[in-house]
């Protein structure tokens, strides 16, 4: 069984995000850009899938610059077998990626694709749902469990009210949540082996997308700042500042 797992360079999670002095959008001139981490659960999981012996071939896939390329080779010196890189430097929106990624399912046809549950630039939560809409495939978003079983992929999914299982008919689309796995590191090795595995490159107009944007971001601002926290002496006083101060009680 082929898989396929979207992979998205992302503003390190340990970079503190910083927003462009033209209110633009998020600076990532000179920042550590790195996979997202919703992502490597994806990759690892569909490695564990492969040692298991359930799945064939991971097939990696990243959209957008040249430099997601980086991101492929990390998927790669995971485990992953081979990369597919859509190039382009439009700004893609979660509808185009799912459009992209849709045509890569048709030529490819992997029984199952696993993506995060949402990129961490832009908290979106939205390309794998769109993605098993427009394929009309069976879905499971939020997984913290996988087990797979002829043609059928049981999913155990975070809802708000604690756990929820389904069972989807495959082809397809999983999201992973964080508690799915502990991704692993790559090692050297995998890394210098890595280096030999193939990447091709496409463009989203052979593939027969128009990845042009459909939403407008208006402005993008910091979150107002935190004032510092002060002690109180008393119950009192805690009583008295939520009165006059805060004006909460
Ligand atoms: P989002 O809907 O933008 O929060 O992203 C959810 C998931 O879709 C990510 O965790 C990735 O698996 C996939 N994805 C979104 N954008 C891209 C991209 N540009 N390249 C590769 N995968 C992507």
């Amino acid at each position: 069984m082929k898989v396929l797992v979207p992979v998205k360079r992302v503003v390190d999670y340990n970079v503190k995000v910083r927003v462009r002095s033209d209110g633009t959008g998020v600076e990532t001139a000179g920042v550590k850009m790195s996979m997202n981490p919703f992502d490597e659960i994806a990759v690892e999981e569909a490695i564990r899938l492969k040692e298991k012996g359930v799945v064939s071939e991971i097939i990696a896939v990243s959209l957008g610059v040249a430099a997601c390329a980086e991101t492929i080779r990390t998927a790669l010196a995971m485990g992953a077998d081979r990369g597919i890189l859509v190039e382009t430097d439009a700004e893609l929106q979660p509808l185009a990626v799912a459009k992209l990624l849709r045509a890569l399912a048709e030529r490819e046809q992997p029984r199952l694709m696993i993506l995060g549950k949402q990129a961490i630039d832009d908290d979106m939560n939205a390309t794998g749902q769109m993605l098993a809409a427009l394929l009309g495939w069976s879905q499971g978003t939020f997984a913290s469990k996988i087990t797979i079983d002829g043609d059928t992929a049981t999913v155990t999914r975070e809802v708000d009210g604690g756990l929820e299982t389904v069972a989807l008919t495959m082809p397809a689309i999983i999201t992973t949540d964080l508690r799915l796995n502990e991704p692993r590191y790559a090692s050297l090795p995998n890394i210098m082996k890595a280096r030999k595995k193939p990447i091709e490159t496409v463009r989203p107009a052979d593939l027969g997308v128009d990845p042009a944007p459909r939403l407008k971001t208006l402005r993008v601002v910091e979150p107002p700042k935190r004032q510092a926290g002060a002690k109180v002496a008393s119950v009192a006083e805690l009583v008295a500042k939520l009165r006059t101060e805060a004006k909460v009680i």
